[in-house]
């Protein structure tokens, strides 16, 4: 959907660019809030010589689940019908769409570019509507356990492609959780997701209960801790040792784990929320009784709580831990003073229909019923 000029975004442009033109080479990283769809409506509605709270009149009914310019009432009808001839409704086009019993909606979106993109609707039994967003198409970074990191990058989504995921469900439920766990690595894209964040709350989702994840990129959390909007933090860790995360997370070597730490735990002196930190359970590998304790050890139970995720295979040669060895592993956590949940799983029936929906990429399953709950607290 094409977004209104919400006033200039000088405050975020003060707080410095992201420092990732090494890992980004060849993405597109200009585009924030001025995406092509914003341009494209905005001239259309200024050569119409029409007035100029004409934009936020047609983004008041996209966020409320209108799903053409033919039932914007408001809008005089023959400004309906020129805009529906001129001004594509979304930035993306719904490729594939999966349903599972549990009524979680798997949906694959092709930019006008051609990228893949993907997003899911959780439904829960307490009524909770949480989306998992996507940040990227493919994602530069290379988690060797993560499908999206082994497919190619492509590039940063527009503010529109990331705010189209959430407007497409929107228009079959009623939503009021997010988190950007789809594909790729929010804080490189921080500019366009803090823009989408901003207009979140018009389709239903608050600040409070949206999350952002991060591999751990420094200059996006501290940017984060900074921003005003109380947007929940989760760091994606999976191992308290130096030496096995940057086997299984390459980036580890670029932003080492205790200066991830110490910048969490100053999001969390800014914020006072507390940071979710996210442990994917791979057997034999990081899922051991003393790695349990290790990872005790560099977490302060005031300022961190675990969400272990079990693995959904990908094909990169892990193995998912066991139920019996998760749930050792949290007890031990939960000895130590550390909150710890484990994620449930969500769309199993539908994990088939992954490979139809996107050739290589993941398609986030298994997105946190515990973070998306913790997100409203
Ligand atoms: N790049 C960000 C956000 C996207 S991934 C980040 O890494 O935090 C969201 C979460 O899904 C991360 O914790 C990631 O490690 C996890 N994940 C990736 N592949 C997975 C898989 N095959 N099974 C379970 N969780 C996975």
């Amino acid at each position: 959907m094409a977004l209104p000029r919400r006033g200039p975004r000088t405050r975020r442009a003060a707080a410095g660019g992201d420092s990732n033109a090494s890992v980004l080479s060849g993405a597109t990283t200009s585009a924030t809030i001025d995406s092509v769809d914003l341009q494209l409506l905005d001239s259309k509605l200024t050569e119409l010589g029409e007035p100029r709270y004409r934009s936020g009149q047609v983004w008041r009914w996209a966020a409320r689940g209108a799903a053409g310019f033919s039932e914007m009432s408001d809008l005089p009808i023959e400004l309906r019908d020129t805009l529906a001839g001129a001004v594509p409704f979304s930035s993306l086009t719904v490729e594939r769409e999966a349903r599972a019993s549990d009524g979680t909606v798997k949906a694959l979106f092709c930019t006008a570019d051609g990228r893949p993109v993907e997003a899911v609707l959780m439904r829960y039994r307490d009524g909770r509507r949480s989306l998992c967003l996507s940040s990227q198409s493919g994602c530069p970074l290379t988690c060797t356990f993560c499908a999206t990191g082994q497919m190619k990058f492509g590039r940063n989504l527009t503010a529109s492609e990331i705010l189209d995921q959430a407007l497409h469900f929107r228009r079959v439920s009623e939503v009021d959780h997010a988190v950007f766990m789809g594909m790729g690595e929010p804080m490189m894209n921080l500019d366009n997701v803090l823009a989408a964040c901003e207009r979140l709350p018009d389709i239903g989702i608050s600040h409070r209960r949206t999350a952002i994840s991060t591999i751990g990129w420094i200059p996006g959390i501290e940017r984060l801790a900074a921003d005003p909007m109380p947007i929940r933090l989760a760091l994606s860790l999976h191992a308290a040792d130096e030496t096995l995360r940057t086997e299984l997370m390459p980036v580890n070597e670029r932003y080492p784990l205790p200066d991830v730490i110490a910048a969490c735990e100053a999001h969390y002196e800014h914020k006072r929320r507390k940071v979710f930190v996210e442990y994917v359970m791979l057997a034999g590998v990081n899922d051991s009784f003393a790695q349990a304790a290790q990872l005790a050890d560099i977490l302060d139970p005031r300022r961190f709580k675990v969400n272990l995720i079990p693995y959904n295979p990908t094909g990169s040669g892990y193995t998912g831990s066991s139920p019996k060895a998760i749930a050792a592993f949290r007890d031990e956590l939960e000895r130590r003073g550390l909150d710890a949940t484990v994620r449930l799983t969500r769309g199993r029936d539908i994990d088939a229909a992954c490979g139809q929906l996107a050739a290589r990429a993941r398609l986030a399953v298994t997105v946190a019923e515990a973070d998306v709950a913790g997100a409203a607290t």
